[in-house]
């Protein structure tokens, strides 16, 4: 079994240190974003994560992208959308996924670009590789205020626009080596969203991708379950750990071919889990669909734990998945 994760990792910004951090300060070339990303990717490496990320250390999932797309802007860490929203001239991601990957494969030589996750159906053994992550257009909309352009009551058209912006965003992933592009849906889950809408955005940032598309949800999954099975994706990735109601829908599922994320450690306490309790839940999944179909990762981002904490988060599980095979 694989093991992944959701995204996001504690961040410190670094002030500059050294005599060449200082000047680069000086210079206005000093990025106080990048020893945070070394540390976010260094510690997935050494928990032995197989499909890391670049710890999405830069912002909130929202602020990251709302502050970087025409026709949106960001105040007080909060999302607005004051005009029409229009393709990305450069990548907002790819740079960070180009430093992480360099990073990653600086301590461990099986971090490659051209590994593939899947061998045919199945995933590939000693995989190791890194995702490329889009926050949906779904959550983007329903998370950013409307000042400007479209109308408040046809989100519709926002959530469509959005889908375009974010198929360029994923093709600059795709192009840089990315092994996954994941997609951020976490609204899907709050009732708010319009499930046909983000299935046919989800599919609109599909097409023509040469690498698997995953989708994470968190929340309860109960009542959406069905209508995800129908989207567009490769993996489906929840939150089974602190939503233990998820897993029984795992039961009886027909997964249409695909895969399953499963979340099997808290991302909402600095607790660490043991090994068992990580295992009880990933035996009730194995269970359900079988342990070839499944990616082991936390419930959700880890951008609010303790570092201590998430690492050793991720390294109880890592462990965990050692001990089921
Ligand atoms: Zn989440």
């Amino acid at each position: 079994m694989l093991t992944t994760v959701v995204g996001s990792y504690p961040a410190k910004m670094q002030k500059p240190e050294s005599i060449k951090e200082k000047l680069r300060a000086t210079l206005g070339s000093y990025d106080s974003f990048q020893p945070a990303m070394e540390q976010a990717v260094k510690d997935q490496v050494n928990a032995g994560i197989d499909l890391i990320s670049d710890g999405q250390v830069r912002g909130n999932m929202l602020e990251i992208f709302a502050g970087s797309i025409p026709g949106m802007y960001v105040e007080d860490n909060k999302p607005f959308i004051n005009g029409k929203i229009t393709p990305l001239s450069h990548s907002i991601c790819v740079n960070d996924i180009k430093r992480a990957l360099a990073t990653a494969k600086k301590i461990s030589s099986k971090f490659k670009t051209d590994l593939t996750l899947f061998d045919g159906d199945v995933f590939q053994e000693n995989f190791k590789g890194i995702k490329g992550i889009i926050t949906g257009p779904t959550t983007l909309t329903l998370s950013s205020m409307i000042e400007g352009f479209y109308d408040k009551d046809k989100k519709e058209e926002v959530v469509i626009d959005l889908a375009w912006v974010l198929k360029k965003e994923a093709e600059y992933l795709d192009n840089a080596g990315v092994a996954v592009i994941q997609i951020d849906e976490p609204f899907l889950s709050t009732g708010m969203a319009d499930l046909k809408v983000a299935r046919k955005a989800v599919e609109i940032i599909s097409k023509n991708l040469t690498v698997p598309l995953a989708m994470h949800v968190c929340g309860d999954l109960n009542e959406i379950w069905g209508e995800l099975l129908r989207f567009k994706v490769d993996i489906l990735d929840g939150e089974f750990a602190g939503q233990s109601k998820n897993l029984q829908i795992l039961e009886n599922t027909n997964l249409r071919g695909k895969k399953i994320g499963l979340g099997c450690v808290d991302n909402k306490t600095d607790i660490v889990e043991s090994k068992e309790q990580v295992a009880e839940i990933l035996n009730k999944g194995i269970e359900s669909v079988g342990k070839d179909n499944i990616i082991a990762d936390p419930d959700c981002g880890m951008r609010m734990r303790t570092r201590e904490a998430a690492f050793s988060k991720l390294k109880v599980m890592v462990e965990t998945v050692k001990w089921l095979s």
